[in-house]
């Protein structure tokens, strides 16, 4: 049985598409046998030898077509040059008259050249076949090495999500074998989460590459792997035809699980610290405060002087203290914000008078609007004491800054103007981003938080922030609040 199934796989010409093995000796010997059989059959079997003509120019011809696609050119040719000489000794053998050899003289040369052409383009037909097949597959080679290679876990699906190839990294990220055949999108190999959140199969990034037809970039789960926490990243894209219809699916799952727990850590420790830091600022700062006051009264400009530095660099600190933990805490979600009724002009002129401790620029107020709004005082004291701690930052002494007020129907706008170093207008933007400077400012010291902080916290008490500016001509610092609403007040 087994071979059988050998002799018929290696006759089979569809079986060897593609693996470039030529002989001449199958096809030689087996021609040979075929005309040695027919000369026994005609002159033994039949007794007209003959009459094998007509039989023998068609076996031929099976013989060239099917020998010129197993074995290409060289087993055409080779078959080619066996029945040249079998006709010419089947011309020369058979007792004829002169004028029926001229005849087959003419049909066997005739019939050689068809069988050449026959032979070269048929075979040439299967090399270059064989060839494409070769590429084809050498691509692929490569291609599945790559997948291998790569320090990332790769799903490749077709259309319908049922999964075609995985490497083996994926089993390495996720813990489990995910099996070719596999439909994602229908059911989940592992349990995911996604902020605390169980993910349903459907979610899975490639199927939703697949169903939209777009990319999905990033997203980030959390997967349990032998009772350990896994953090992956997971992108996954459809793979178009050139009718832009979704043939297959990629889906790329990167371990991300030591640089989350580095994160993690990262803002543990500095939660840790700047809660180590504050209260002992805090204390510095009333301290130094109230050194300054009494200094103050016994007039001694220099040690005034000191005290006043002492006094701003406490100021900057427990800034920046402030800031790393209000970081902390949004990562964890947002900032917790109590509201309470108060008037915002009498916390603006706190703030001033604040400010006007550390600031050499004079502060003015020009205040038309109606006050009264459903605030956390704190949390907007700080946005306020940021807007003017960058204005007197980012300008000149000599120039003054002004805050100004206006409501409308809704809201009250407060703006924080300053004629300083402005801010070019590409960077409006960004400068509300986390830990974003603004370009060139080397000079100014800072963490690129304060700006990020405050508008997320006007944000949260439904307001807007935004800027207006210019380079060299200073900037203006919006933001609004909503007034009270009688609703607040319950
Ligand atoms: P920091 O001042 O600590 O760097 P901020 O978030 O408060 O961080 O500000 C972000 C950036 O915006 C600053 O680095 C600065 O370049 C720019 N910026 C903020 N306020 C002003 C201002 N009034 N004038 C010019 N540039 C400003």
């Amino acid at each position: 049985m087994k071979v059988l199934k050998y002799i018929f796989s290696y006759l089979n010409p569809i079986a060897h598409l593609g693996d470039k093995q030529y002989t001449v000796w199958f096809p030689l010997l087996t021609s040979v046998m075929i005309y040695i059989l027919s000369e026994l059959f005609g002159y033994f079997l039949l007794k007209k030898p003959n009459s094998m003509g007509t039989p023998d120019i068609i076996i031929t011809f099976i013989f060239l077509l099917y020998f010129s696609f197993r074995f290409a050119i060289k087993g055409g040719i080779v078959t080619w040059i066996i029945s040249t000489l079998f006709f010419t000794y089947f011309i020369i053998s058979r007792q004829a008259t002169i004028a029926q050899k001229e005849n087959a003289v003419i049909i066997a040369v005739t019939l050689a050249i068809v069988y050449a052409f026959i032979a070269l383009i048929v075979g040439w037909l299967k090399q270059t076949i064989d060839d494409l097949i070769d590429k084809e597959a050498d691509a692929r080679r490569r291609l599945e090495a790559i997948i291998e290679q790569l320090p990332v876990g790769i799903i490749i699906s077709d259309k319908t999500g049922k999964v075609m190839q995985v490497n083996k990294r994926l089993h390495d990220i996720i813990g489990t074998a995910v099996d070719k055949g596999f439909i994602v999108g229908k059911d989940n190999p592992i349990v995911v989460r996604r902020n605390n959140v169980l993910v349903s199969a459907s979610e899975s990034p490639l199927a939703q590459a697949i169903t939209k037809g777009k990319p999905v970039i990033g997203k980030e789960f959390v997967v349990k792997v032998d009772d350990k926490r896994k953090f992956i990243q997971v992108s996954a894209t459809s793979i178009n035809n050139k009718k832009n219809n979704v043939i297959a699916g990629v889906s790329i799952v990167t371990n991300i699980t030591e640089q989350k727990e580095l994160e993690e850590r990262k803002d543990d420790f500095i939660n840790i610290a700047s809660h180590e830091l504050k209260t002992p600022l805090t204390s510095a700062k009333i301290f130094s405060q109230v050194l300054q006051k009494r200094l103050n009264t016994h007039k001694d400009i220099q040690v005034v002087d000191i005290a006043n530095k002492l006094n701003i660099q406490l100021i900057k600190l427990e800034e920046l203290v402030r800031n790393l933990l209000d970081i902390t805490k949004m990562k964890k979600g947002k900032l917790p914000i109590i509201k309470k009724k108060i008037s915002i002009k009498d916390l603006v002129e706190e703030v001033v008078e604040e400010i006007k401790l550390i600031s050499p620029q004079e502060i003015f107020l020009n205040w038309k609007a109606r006050d009264v709004v459903y605030v956390d005082k704190d949390r907007i004291r700080q946005v306020l004491t940021n807007l003017l701690t960058n204005a007197v930052k980012y300008s000149p002494e000599d120039k003054e800054v002004v805050i100004s007020a206006r409501t409308n129907k809704k809201n009250v706008e407060i703006s924080v103007r300053d004629f300083g170093i402005g801010i070019p207008k590409q960077e409006h933007k960004k400068i509300f981003s986390k830990f974003y400077q603004a370009s060139g400012r080397d000079t100014f010291p800072g963490l690129g938080l304060g700006l990020y902080i405050s508008s997320e916290i006007i944000k949260q008490h439904g307001g807007k922030m935004w800027v207006e500016s210019e380079t060299g001509k200073g900037s203006t610092f919006y933001f609004t609040l909503p007034l009270i609403k009688s609703e607040d007040l319950l």
